[in-house]
């Protein structure tokens, strides 16, 4: 039994409301106005993928918290697990935006950077 669900494509700002046909691994996409909604679509059902963007304990004068991101999408059901590794770092100055702050996180292949600088 085929199952439909709805989408709204954020591959650009635009924003096309998605319609998808789920049978198996068969997949139908429409509403897309160009070929990146159909990638999008397909992705989102097959293996959804998020940046992520939060912050982690930093020693500082002056900052509480200091921004980072996921270099590249990561698995969205892996999302909680990274947030739970950086957590578990702390960092002190100086740090420059686009600094590693951890290699490789949970073996995904994919760098924690600093999104922030900060001196001190
Ligand atoms: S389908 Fe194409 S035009 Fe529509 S939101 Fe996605 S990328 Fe933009």
């Amino acid at each position: 039994m085929p199952r439909v669900i709805t989408l709204t494509c954020i591959a650009c700002p635009v924003g096309c409301d998605l319609e998808i046909i789920i049978d198996g691994d068969n997949v139908k996409v429409f509403g897309n106005k160009c070929p990146r909604g159909q990638d999008y679509a397909v992705k989102e059902v097959q293996s959804p993928e998020r940046i992520l963007t939060t912050t982690c304990k930093i020693i500082s004068k002056k900052e509480r918290r200091l921004p980072v991101k996921t270099e590249k999408p990561i698995p969205k059901e892996k999302l909680f697990d990274v947030m739970r590794e950086i957590e578990k770092v702390t960092v002190e100055p100086p740090i420059a935006r686009g600094d590693v702050i951890i290699k490789n996180v949970l073996g995904l292949g994919v760098d924690i950077l600093a999104t922030k600088t900060v001196k001190e």
